[in-house]
């Protein structure tokens, strides 16, 4: 009887021993589902980004709690700058993006390079001399960090760069999968939005002098014109041409033409808020959208990129000095244009700001004329 009732107690706590280990593989198992759910759910969201942007937001936003990390931050190769340049002309805000690296030389990046073998992820613990470019601003006590290649078709677009305050997080001898999973995702979508960007920044701008065509202006134009029609603030237009300019090219050559042509853009741009647009429209003609300025001050910022470019010789080909001056037409939208068609709004702002400049070239160039 005894016997009997020590071996149902034996039976009991192994029953409940076996309960237990099954109750915390269950939780185990659901823990990794819900890991999986949220790796998943992460993944979409990165593949879903359709800019720049909205790419590396989701990067920063989400990854540390998605894997559980104390850091994230990305390395990009950027010879050149092109990638930096475009995204900023295109209204990326680098200062919300403090974790963001530029690097001109893949070098930097950490890896080994030689030997032409496609560079591998590196984990272990962290040493700030091992990696001084991947992690700039470490948070305190830092301990473990894992480097993973960003890589295209064999080709180094950059690092991301995975830091945890747990020693034992990333160790050489972890298996890489999971961080490699992770990098070729990253990889691809990184290659995806910076080619979508860069033609849509081809599409937009002007190749000689990296101000916007045409085309951007007539479409922010009629953008502008809607907004301010809406929000009750003004509009300006001046239309901007170089006087004399066939002079230069017959004079210097089409080459030192062609540098003028730079160099005015970046004096106008030199006068310009952030919220105003510079376009050329073709030839020595450039086209000036001014938000929220009346005709005033509209003219007040004609003048000075009408001295900018007069007072200042301008120097082309082999260090030749020459004087450039334009001429500039400035018009205003008026409140009789509140009622009609935006299109033809538009048109009819320009067409005054021309007949304006129009009028500044009969009156001797070098001038500005607003009506
Ligand atoms: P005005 O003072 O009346 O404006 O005289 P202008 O000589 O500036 O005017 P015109 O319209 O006769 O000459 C414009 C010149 O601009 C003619 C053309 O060869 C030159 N041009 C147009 N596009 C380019 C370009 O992309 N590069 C260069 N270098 N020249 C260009
Ligand atoms: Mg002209
Ligand atoms: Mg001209």
């Amino acid at each position: 009887m005894h016997e009997r009732g020590a071996s149902v107690r034996e039976l009991i706590a192994e029953n409940e021993a076996l309960r237990r280990q099954l109750s915390s593989l269950i939780d185990q198992a659901e823990s990794n589902h819900a890991i999986m759910m949220r790796h998943q759910a992460f993944d979409l969201e990165l593949v879903a980004a359709s800019s720049f942007q909205e790419l590396v937001n989701t990067i920063f936003s989400k990854l540390p709690a998605v894997c559980n990390l104390d850091i994230v931050t990305v390395s990009l190769v950027d010879s050149g700058a092109d990638i930096y340049t475009v995204m900023d002309r295109l209204g990326v805000d680098f200062e919300s993006l403090p974790n963001l690296l530029f690097h001109e030389d893949p070098e930097a990046l950490g890896y080994d390079l030689a030997g032409g073998q496609a560079p591998r992820p590196r984990l272990g613990l962290y040493d700030p001399a091992l990696y001084p470019m991947a992690f700039p601003q470490a948070p305190a006590g830092l301990a473990s960090v894992a480097l993973v290649p960003l890589l295209r078709n064999k080709r180094l677009l950059g690092s991301l760069n995975l830091g945890s305050r747990d020693p034992s997080r990333f160790t050489p001898i972890l298996g890489t999968d999971f961080v490699e999973h992770m990098g070729s995702i990253i990889a691809i979508c990184l290659e995806n939005v910076i080619s979508n960007e860069m033609l849509k920044y081809i599409g937009l701008t002007d190749a000689l002098t990296g101000v916007y065509n045409r085309r951007y202006m007539d479409r922010r134009l009629v953008e502008e014109i809607a907004r301010a029609q809406r929000q009750a603030y003004r509009v300006s237009c001046m239309y901007i041409d170089v006087d004399y300019f066939k002079q230069v090219n017959d004079t210097y050559g089409h080459q030192a033409g062609d540098d003028v042509l730079r160099e005015v853009a970046g004096r106008i741009k030199a006068e310009l808020r952030m919220s105003d647009a510079l376009g050329r429209f073709g030839g020595e003609e450039f086209v000036v959208l001014l938000i929220d300025a009346d005709l005033d001050s509209a003219s007040m910022v004609a003048q000075r990129i009408r001295a900018g470019v007069a007072d200042q010789p301008f120097v082309v080909g082999e260090g030749q000095m020459l004087s450039v001056s334009v001429s500039i037409g400035v018009a205003t939208l008026g409140d009789a244009g509140r009622d009609q068609a935006i299109e033809g709004v538009a048109q009819q702002l320009v067409a005054q700001a021309d007949q304006a400049l129009y009028e500044a070239k009969e009156g001797g160039r070098n001038r500005v004329v607003a009506k």
